[in-house]
């Protein structure tokens, strides 16, 4: 059979591309092949020629043979192309892409069907598909945000959803990664962490869309050769404010026994030394007076030291332990043990309404009243001619409202910060260990409740608290609820107080 031109560069052209010839009548039956270049099934021509194309078919599809129904396709639309399994002369099957191509010669038709393995292109396919898969979902993972800048300029390119939810961002198009940080000096620092080779990362705050802050740790991988750098953002915030409540429980825990311990020598040593004094001069009555009044107000002191101790491990320790409470009786009692505490006696006015039932821990409550009425009582002006306290309160339905009110010397501004802190004195009338208002703002707030203040440097004091009222969580007839939990709670304002 005369081969025209085009028909030989096919032929060497196929034989470079490593694709088999066969040449098959319209039965199937293979007449000639190019088997003497190329071998993807591993036949020589002389042991395929005279047999039908079925030979590389697997065994099962064999009995089924599509072959004809390919080749009277191929011929009527003159050219098919298909991919399917075959099998090579030692058993291996390979995906092969079939071309069956009617080709007109010397008047003659003849049917070229070309083999070529496909196998491993298919399977570069496949794990191609496989990786992109895995990339995707390691991309879009809850937990760690992902974003891809470009070096020069930081520019965002890629990020994925994590990442719009640590930095609050819905759109990240031509935004750069340096909104993100707090200020010039931080970017300079980012920027110097990413020249260096830092396995292990770096933490830095982040300031969201919308200006919350975030702590965040950053891993990232440079690809130099594309400009590019991937950040891998893990949000670290919740881990953050734990560590600094960790710290600042800590501080406080040193700060506390090293004042707690020299707190409690000095009355003793005061003590130790009237004892000693004493006993040298039991012979005069009236020396002994003096020293028993010191020794009287040492021990005092040192009992209210054990006493605020007692209240901050009350409050530590202790559990929610509602009651209902008479709130007149409580106020009344407490105030009645402070009324001639002072060198003149100061009245001390009670207004109460109690239009609903006051359900509280009455343990804490007493703490808070003793520190309050006692604060307002001590720190009386001396050049006040008519010193007052007044204590008011109203028990309404959700919460119950105290205010302590003195017209003593009053706080200064500058110490309007500190009043709340553990130790805290803030004038030297101060005889205390400083840990009373301490104690008063962490039980109310164990309440759930809030404490403010207003003063006046020598006009006086104004403290306003706001305690849940848990009455509402009482169910059936008992008036008496043990509840730990905490409700939520109204956003506090003057307004809520007693008008
Ligand atoms: P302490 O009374 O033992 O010093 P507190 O914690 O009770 O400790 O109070 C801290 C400081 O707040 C006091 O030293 C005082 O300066 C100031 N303070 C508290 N209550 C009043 C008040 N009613 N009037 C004026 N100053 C007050």
């Amino acid at each position: 059979m005369a081969v025209s031109k085009k028909d030989k560069l096919e032929i060497i052209s196929n034989i470079f591309n490593g694709i088999e010839e066969y040449w098959v009548d319209g039965k199937g039956i293979i007449r000639a092949t190019n088997l003497e270049a190329v071998t993807i099934t591993g036949y020589e021509e002389s042991e395929v020629v005279g047999k039908s194309f079925t030979v590389l078919y697997p065994p099962r599809e064999v009995a089924d043979d599509p072959l004809r129904d390919y080749i009277s396709e191929a011929i009527v639309s003159r050219n098919l192309k298909t991919s399917m399994v075959l099998v090579r002369k030692d058993g291996v099957r390979f995906i092969a892409k079939v071309n069956f191509e009617v080709v007109l010669r010397e008047g003659v038709e003849h049917v070229k069907i070309t083999v070529q393995d496909k196998t491993y292109k298919s399977i570069q396919k496949q794990k191609m598909k496989r990786l992109e898969s895995h990339f995707n979902s390691l991309f879009h993972n809850q937990f760690i945000g992902v974003l891809n800048v470009q070096q020069v300029d930081l520019k965002i390119i890629v990020a994925n959803v994590r990442a719009c939810e640590i930095l609050n961002e819905h759109d990240f198009i031509g935004k750069s990664f340096d909104r993100y940080l707090p200020d010039e000096e931080a970017v300079r620092w980012f920027c110097s962490q990413l020249d260096k080779e830092n396995d292990e990362g770096f933490e830095m705050k982040l300031i969201q869309n919308g200006g919350k802050t975030r702590w965040v740790r950053i891993n990232y991988s440079l690809f130099t050769t594309e400009g590019m750098t991937e950040l891998l953002l893990f949000d670290i915030t919740d881990d953050k404010k734990r560590i600094e409540d960790l710290e600042r429980i800590n501080n406080q825990l040193d700060q506390f026994i090293y004042h707690i311990s020299h707190d409690l020598r000095a009355p003793i040593t005061t003590l130790l030394g009237l004892i000693a004094i004493s006993k040298k001069e039991v012979q005069s009555m009236i020396t002994l007076q003096g020293y028993l009044d010191l020794m009287l107000q040492r021990t005092r002191h040192l009992d209210s030291i054990l006493i605020d101790l007692m209240s901050i491990a009350l409050n530590e320790k202790t559990s929610l332990d509602f009651d209902t409470i008479k709130l007149s009786e409580e106020i009344q009692s407490i105030a009645d043990q402070y009324v001639g505490d002072t060198s003149g006696p100061v009245p001390i006015h009670i207004a109460i309404t109690q239009d609903f039932p006051f359900i509280s821990d009455v343990k804490r409550l007493r703490i808070i009243l003793r520190n309050l009425i006692s604060n307002a009582i001590k720190y009386q002006n001396p050049a006040e001619t008519q010193p007052f306290v007044k204590i008011r309160a109203r028990a309404g339905q959700g919460y119950t409202f105290i205010e302590v009110e003195d017209n003593g010397i009053g706080i200064h501004a500058q110490h309007d910060k500190k009043i709340f802190e553990m130790f805290f004195r803030g004038t030297d009338k101060s005889s205390g260990s400083g840990m009373g208002l301490y104690i008063v703002k962490m039980i109310v707030e164990k309440l759930g409740g809030e404490i403010s203040f207003t003063s006046h440097p020598g006009n006086g004091t104004l403290f306003q608290l706001v305690i849940p009222n848990r009455a509402d969580d009482v169910s059936g007839d008992s008036p008496a609820v043990r509840h730990n939990g905490q409700r939520e709670r109204k956003k506090f304002t003057p307004t809520n107080l007693i008008s």
